[in-house]
């Protein structure tokens, strides 16, 4: 162990319940490092003085979250080009400089857990079903398109947000009314739901599943509940399931990676002591 003491943390508003203290404080103690992570509840309307507060502190960084990913792209010095494209940021690294860059490592999360799930998967397998155009779509449907996705289905509620993101990103992503969620399904090799239906407290998501081949690997990016009905009904009937715990697990390691200094794992242990916070 060095000297040297590492802070970072998670700017969000609401910000209490985020998991990213207890991942980011299990590794610096699996890693033996000098540092801490906290909890920054930022009101939006003092994010910029939040933001421009990193720096002056002495922080290393800082993750962001709900509602700032959008907003806090207009405090950074550099965007990443990844992060421009998915239209928000999740990490802010401090450079040697001072100077705050800005990243997001959403759609490196998801992936991630894609092949943690099923070694040997890959976005050229099929058609992908997205269902939702929020944030999590958009970082969702920038990372599979950079993985090779050849064809990518987009519904959402409110068709028009997935006809935008339709049109701002062409081929290989195409709207379709969310009423067509059901037979949208047939001939798909990957199946996500990015909407909040089957969250905790909230509706389970309303979907049928039978024109979904039963080869079709199915995930939602959801993590509380661990196993919503929509992954419950696909494991049944033999789809493969992917929670949304791994995505979140994931994301977080580039951002570890740039402040601590090491890439840090996804073991078993970590999954269980963050299962054990829910
Ligand atoms: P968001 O930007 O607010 O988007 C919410 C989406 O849910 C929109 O597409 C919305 O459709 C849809 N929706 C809301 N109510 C609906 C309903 N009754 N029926 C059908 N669709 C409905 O939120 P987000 O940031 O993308 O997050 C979406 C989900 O992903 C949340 O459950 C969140 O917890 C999860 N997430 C997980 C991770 C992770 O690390 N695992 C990371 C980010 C997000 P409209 O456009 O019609 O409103």
């Amino acid at each position: 162990m060095n000297n040297t003491f590492t802070m970072a943390g998670v700017m969000g508003w609401p910000v209490a319940h985020s998991r990213s203290p207890a991942i980011h404080n299990h590794w610096i103690r699996q890693y033996n490092l000098n540092g801490a992570y906290g909890l920054f509840p930022v009101n939006p309307n003092h994010l910029e003085a939040a933001i421009r507060g990193i720096q002056a502190l002495g922080l290393a960084g800082c993750n962001i979250t709900i509602p700032h990913k959008v907003e806090a792209m207009k405090f950074m010095d550099w965007v990443d080009p990844l992060a421009q494209r998915m239209g928000a940021i999740n990490t802010i690294v401090v450079q040697p400089d001072g100077t705050l860059h800005g990243f997001n490592n959403d759609g490196f999360g998801f992936l991630e857990s894609l092949h943690e799930a099923q070694p040997g998967w890959h976005a050229g397998a099929g058609p992908t079903v997205i269902l939702g155009a929020g944030g999590a779509a958009r970082a969702i449907v920038v990372s599979l398109m950079d993985a090779g996705a050849t064809e990518i289905r987009l519904l959402n509620r409110t068709r028009s947000k997935a006809d935008e993101l339709a049109q701002e990103f062409g081929t290989p992503v195409a709207a379709y009314d969310w009423s067509e969620r059901h037979e949208a399904l047939t001939g798909a090799a990957l199946l996500i739901n990015t909407t909040n239906q089957g969250m905790h407290g909230q509706p389970a998501l309303d979907i049928e599943l039978t024109q979904l081949p039963t080869t079709a690997l199915v995930s939602d990016a959801i993590y509380i509940p661990l196993e919503t009905s929509l992954l419950a009904t696909a494991r049944l009937r033999g789809n493969t399931t992917v929670n949304g715990l791994g995505m979140l697990l994931h994301q977080a390691r580039p951002a570890f990676r740039a402040w601590f200094g090491v890439m840090p794992e996804v073991t078993p242990e970590l999954h269980q002591a963050i299962i054990k916070t829910f």
